[in-house]
């Protein structure tokens, strides 16, 4: 091995590059295209009637519902969609204030903000989600809910944040986006809290392109959820026994899932436990390497290891700067390193920090909350150390031993080429 760094002239660790950045999409093959035509034979792209209806959405529901352990499932148009869904199912609006990690990607506090309702941002602690610990210093009495982002595989601390959040009688949103597979104690993720929330757009574990789910253990919030995401109305009474009728409706949005979303989906679903299991094993076979050859470095923390996905290896820097070398050093190796989010909470968004909406005015901001709704940089301290100090390096569930190799020996090569240990 050539002990120069690459980014400083000297031989990389690799000259091919790893597999692309992609985990579901990766895979689609015979079985999706199989259930697309099945779509496509019957002419019914619609998910609730058609020609000859293959019920791919139906059937992919309750796979989900399934592996969850939950009773309800409902697939939507996107992990936004579901996102919203989920605010509207809880009654979450003008008003309403949601708690929500300072480390997440812009749609969570998005989707809270096209619910009419404010975000007010809680730090996050070394596994670089929610700190439950910052709970009780964002909470007021005009916060309705909080919502716990497992970011890329790790889970929360679900029992600090459920706890919190039947102390102060607020309901708890679990956005799964990210982590689809991750358990926490043995609990599929997105099961743990009143409401969880999964996409399925490309980047994420499945993809159909474009997709969402919701799921929940409550009868009345899936009612809800379901009349949100269809207009109003609740079309499946036969295939739950829920009593409702045409007193509980209200102005819904459409987010329905497409047939050709629900048939790539529940092939795409069939590959989770293999993708889970294989990111798991590499993750693995990375941070043993590491163990013994760098124990001194500083790893991203889970409060369930066992139950992380594996699809990062997560590691902190001494400072920032240290954080852009190493991450600019690595990827001279040809090993594939990020900074989370440009290194930054996601309330340093501009837009997100300057309250600005494409509504008329400050809405949904301008509402006279008893306790003002301030952002500014240094809201959350933990939040911008920690993310400034962080970079990751995907797991594929596709690497080879070889591949899993080349990485361990790319970051020992650059901690000890720049000095670090
Ligand atoms: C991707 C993502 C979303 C949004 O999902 P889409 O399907 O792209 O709308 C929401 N939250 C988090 C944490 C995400 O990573």
């Amino acid at each position: 091995m050539s002990f120069k760094l690459a980014i400083d002239g000297g031989t990389p660790v690799r000259s091919e590059p790893l597999p692309p950045l992609l985990r579901g999409a990766l895979m689609i093959g015979a079985e999706e295209k199989e259930a697309v035509g099945r779509v496509i034979d019957g002419q019914a792209p619609f998910r609730y009637y058609g020609r000859d209806l293959q019920r791919y959405v139906e059937l992919l529901e309750d796979r989900i519902a399934h592996d969850a352990g939950v009773p309800y499932a409902l697939g939507v148009s996107s992990g936004t969609a579901a996102l919203v869904v989920a605010l509207k199912a809880l009654g979450i609006g003008y008003g309403d204030k949601v708690i929500v990690p300072a480390n997440t990607f812009t749609a969570t506090a998005g989707a809270v903000i096209v619910a009419n309702a404010v975000p007010v941002y809680a730090d996050i602690d070394e596994s670089m989600n929610l700190d439950p610990r910052d709970l009780e210093r964002v909470y007021d009495d005009e916060v309705k809910a909080v919502i716990a982002v497992p970011i890329n595989g790790t889970p929360c601390d679900m029992d600090a944040i459920t706890a919190f959040a039947r102390k102060r009688g607020i309901a708890v949103i679990e956005d799964v986006a990210q982590s689809l597979g991750t358990l926490y104690k043995g609990r599929f993720a997105g099961s743990i809290g009143d409401i969880g929330v999964y996409s399925f757009q490309m980047q994420k574990i499945l993809t159909a392109g474009e997709g969402g789910a919701v799921v929940t253990k409550d009868a009345a919030l899936f009612e809800r959820a379901v009349r949100y995401h269809d207009q109003g109305g609740f079309r499946d009474k036969a295939r739950y026994e829920i009593e409702t009728n045409e007193q509980n409706g209200f102005v819904g949005q459409n987010y329905r899932m497409n047939e050709l979303a629900g048939a790539v989906l529940y092939a795409q679903w069939e590959r989770l436990d293999g993708i889970v299991t294989a990111m798991r094993q590499r993750h693995r076979s990375v941070r043993e390497s590491l163990a013994t050859r760098l124990p001194q470095l500083k790893l991203r923390q889970s409060p369930d290891p066992e139950g992380d996905t594996g699809s990062v290896f997560g590691l902190f820097l001494p400072d920032g700067g240290a954080a852009v070398r190493f991450a600019q050093a690595v990827e001279a190796e040809g090993v594939t390193c990020f900074r989370m989010y440009g290194g930054k909470p996601i309330y340093m968004t501009p837009y997100l920090l300057q309250k600005r909406t494409a509504e008329k005015g400050s809405f949904p901001f301008d509402y006279p909350f008893r306790q003002p709704v301030d952002y500014a940089a240094g809201m959350c301290p933990a939040a911008e150390q920690l993310l400034a100090r962080y970079v990751h390096i995907p797991i594929s569930p596709t690497l080879t031993e070889r591949d899993t190799s080349d990485i361990a020996e790319a970051v020992v090569k650059v901690y000890e080429g720049l000095g670090f240990s």
